[in-house]
């Protein structure tokens, strides 16, 4: 289990991260969005160790997150991960695993197998040599030489085409049903839609929300209709050769096929746009955006 207290991490003077507290359930997959420099990157690279918190701690199954003992259950994939151009795959991966002390016959087979299930060829080519995605595979594999119970994963899909994406975003989830605990970090919305047991929404340093996805949606976001008119009503937005206004609830309807009629047309189509998480993402990233007609979280489906 994963128990972030209180967490603070200070570059020079400015704030980075501040007073983020979470907690990750053993096998749990929990992801962390937000928008371009929130604190995703400091907050997974504190949780692998690899940052002092200037306050706050950070547990693992009880230890320290920068102990010893921690870092060997842990696997670690950042952002960017330059890997050493001339190795070859297996022996970058055999290399790290020696870092671990993995016993080479364990390591071999355990590399082959990874490899296998990243389904990537070309093993003894020069990794830089590689296509971005098959270095992105070659860093996943990394983080697994040490076969870690805990994966922090900083962007895994970053820059990759939609199959490999799509690849990843399955293995990720294989991951998972090993009974890995998983935090990530993502851009990809769809990705954390389709692998997230619970979601963090970070800004500015600080972790605005929380929760599974339909609790995000059900207490940020708000279902809301378009409805379409021939005629033009307070409010309304022309589309097309009608127009649309969006209301709440069923009064507020009932108000606009009225104001409608007396205008001398009708009522022609009502839509239900439900909540979704990149209308709640973007309600968080820029709460006080101009023009927003759409309540928080609001896509239309
Ligand atoms: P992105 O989505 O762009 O990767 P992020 O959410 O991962 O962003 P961080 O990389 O954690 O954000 O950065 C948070 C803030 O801290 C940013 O304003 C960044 O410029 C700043 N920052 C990060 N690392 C350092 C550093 N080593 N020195 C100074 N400031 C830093």
């Amino acid at each position: 289990m994963i128990e972030v207290c209180d967490l603070r991490k200070e570059y020079g003077g400015f704030v980075a991260v501040e007073g983020s507290s979470f907690r990750v359930d053993r096998g749990e997959v929990f992801g962390i969005i937000g928008p371009n420099g929130a604190g995703k990157t400091t907050t997974l690279k504190a949780l692998a160790g690899l940052l002092e918190p200037t306050s706050g701690t950070i547990t693992i199954d009880g230890k320290r997150a920068d102990s010893r003992e921690t870092r060997r259950l842990l696997g670690f994939l950042p952002e960017e991960s330059p890997l050493y151009e001339e190795m070859s795959p297996r022996s970058y991966l055999r290399f790290f695993a020696d870092l671990y002390d993995v016993p080479r016959d364990v390591a071999d087979d355990r590399i082959g197998r990874t490899l296998d299930r990243l389904e990537l060829a070309h093993r003894d080519r020069a990794l830089g040599d590689m296509s971005k995605g098959m270095k992105r595979k070659v860093a996943i594999a990394r983080s697994l030489v040490n076969d870690p119970d805990v994966l922090i994963y900083d962007e895994p899909a970053s820059g990759l085409d939609p199959l490999t994406t799509k690849y990843i975003i399955e293995f990720t989830r294989e991951l998972a049903a090993e009974g890995r605990t998983i935090v990530f970090s993502a851009h990809n919305l769809y990705h954390v839609e389709e692998v997230c047991d619970r979601i963090a929404i970070m800004n500015e340093g600080r972790i605005v929300t929380e929760g599974s996805l339909p609790e995000l949606k059900s207490t940020h976001g708000e279902t809301v209709y378009h409805v379409f008119t021939t005629v033009e009503v307070p409010d309304a937005t022309a589309e097309g050769d009608r127009y649309r206004r969006t209301v709440e609830d069923m009064d507020e309807l009932d108000a606009v096929r009225e104001a409608a009629i007396d205008r001398g047309g009708r009522l022609e189509d009502v839509r239900t746009v439900e909540p979704s998480l990149e209308g709640l993402f973007l309600d968080v990233a820029s709460p006080e955006r101009p023009g927003g007609e759409k309540p928080p979280g609001a896509t239309e489906g």
